[in-house]
């Protein structure tokens, strides 16, 4: 599998630390709101990633954190009049209801910065002991100068970094571009007990203590927004790399922005959906499949228009999985033809075509055409009335697979014809027969409306669904 690396700017073919494992950290969101279409983008690629690597075989350990103390989760605290955990647990929670209804699955560990506070404590300390971070006033900065390699991921040269940086209003640092792995507590802000006095520390810090905690000291992926090369990464890097004398990462992964009018969607802006609202809608997994629409690096804007073909798209594989469940019930005969099962084989491109579509830097837009290509050939081939149940089945299970490696189709259920619905059907059908189409189609408006069934009528029989 070849891999974008930021690092290096080029595709990498992934060699993993270990044989058979990954060991991958993801930013995760700083929990004071919920979450929008922008900040699901890297929570469900990186989904989709780490479930390319299961599917490939891999065993995966995926941390993803969350920032649970920083200035915003204080000022949310503070406007509503509650303490900061207040505030953190609720969003964390809400975090879970999002996640959920996009398919995300719940990463190895999702560390909080306040439950890490020990780890965050050694590595600052290790900072100060070799040198790389100095105590002042009880804050403490990372000598950034120190560290030679600085601004290797972003690309940037020390010098021109350094025209960019300022010293703020109370901050007493040694050089404009230190930046702080701990802060001094402010009075009434929340505080904890370390060497240099009571404090809270810095955002960069709480990255690299975890994915040292949770995943060692060189790790195979880092992956965020593209927003966190600089400084966010970048200080990880420096951070992680001096406290422990090896490299930190050895793939940096970056998502480009999901845009709205062709601006970077942030909540700053407020130039935002939040994902909640966007779902009820649009539909949660439509919002996915709208994502896996483009590369993950590509930018990707947001509109009604874009939203309505995901959907459609949605429904189209929908269709095609709730007809090869009917089939499935209606169909005979265990064994394939021979016709069948040569059919069967040549599909098998169809999943080459969707391996080497991910393996090629998760190119989910081909590998979403790949299974359109399958599922219109699988359309196709069940339109013979003599199709055999094991076709159905094969086509079915090979459908269904692909669509679970991205997650989508995750809301079939088998829908067994209750013996209500099956009367009403069989009443209707008699009706058409008589010609007493009144009451047909009164027995069809009637499952519409009070039951939320839509019909159809096709050579293999009526077909009933759930309407969306
Ligand atoms: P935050 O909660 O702001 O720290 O962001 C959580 C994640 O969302 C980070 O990986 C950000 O880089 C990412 N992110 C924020 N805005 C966007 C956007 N408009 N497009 C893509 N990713 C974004
Ligand atoms: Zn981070």
């Amino acid at each position: 599998m070849r891999l974008y690396n930021s690092m290096t700017r080029t595709k990498e073919e992934f060699v993993p630390i270990e044989p058979g494992k990954v060991k991958m950290y993801s930013c995760g969101p700083t929990v004071y709101n919920y979450f929008h279409i922008g900040n699901a983008r890297p929570f469900i690629m990186f989904d989709i990633l780490r479930r390319y690597f299961e599917y490939r075989g891999y065993e995966v350990n995926f941390v993803q954190n969350f920032t649970d103390i920083d200035d915003k989760v204080i000022n949310k605290a503070n406007d509503e009049g509650v303490t900061y955990d207040v505030i953190a647990d609720r969003y964390i929670k809400e975090y879970f209801v999002d996640a959920q209804g996009l398919g995300i699955h719940k990463a190895t560990v999702h560390p909080r910065a306040t439950e890490t506070m020990d780890a965050i404590i050694d590595i600052v300390k290790k900072l100060v002991e070799n040198g790389y971070a100095y105590e002042s006033q009880g804050d403490v900065y990372f000598r950034t100068k120190k560290f030679k390699e600085y601004g290797k991921l972003s690309h940037q040269p020390l010098d021109e970094l350094q025209a960019g940086a300022r010293i703020s209003v109370g901050e007493l640092k040694e050089d404009p571009m230190d930046f702080a792995v701990w802060k001094a507590a402010k009075p009434g802000e929340p505080s904890w007990t370390s060497p240099w006095g009571e404090g809270r520390p810095g955002w960069h810090i709480e990255c690299s203590a975890m994915a040292n905690k949770y995943l060692g000291e060189t790790i195979d992926i880092h992956s965020g927004g593209k927003d966190l090369i600089f400084p966010h990464h970048e200080n990880e890097i420096a951070q992680s790399e001096c406290a422990n004398g090896c490299e930190f990462a050895h793939y940096w992964l970056h998502n480009g922005f999901l845009t709205i009018d062709n601006e970077k969607m942030s909540k700053s802006k407020g130039n935002f959906f939040m994902v909640r609202d966007a779902a009820k809608v649009y539909g949660y997994e439509t919002i996915r499949m709208f994502m896996l629409s483009a590369h993950y690096r590509s930018p990707l804007n947001y509109s009604e228009d874009s939203l309505m073909m995901a959907k459609a798209s949605l429904e189209r594989l929908y269709t095609a999985a709730e007809n090869l469940l009917f089939l499935l019930d209606h169909q005979s005969g265990d064994i394939m033809t021979a016709e069948e099962a040569a059919k069967m084989e040549s599909f098998g491109k169809y999943r080459q075509k969707f391996i080497d579509a991910m393996d090629d830097d998760l190119n989910t837009a081909d590998a979403l055409a790949a299974i359109f290509e399958l599922v219109r050939e699988i359309n196709t081939a069940v339109k013979d009335p003599n199709c055999t149940k094991a076709f159905v089945q094969a086509a079915y299970d090979e459908m269904m697979e692909l669509c679970g490696v991205v997650g989508l189709v995750d809301h079939l259920e088998k829908k067994t014809i209750d013996s209500e619905v099956e009367e009403l059907i069989a009443q209707r059908a008699a009706a058409k027969k008589a010609k007493n189409f009144a009451e047909a189609d009164r027995i069809r408006d009637y499952l519409l409306n009070e039951k939320g069934i839509i019909i159809k009528d096709t050579r293999q029989g009526t077909q009933w669904s759930y309407k969306e």
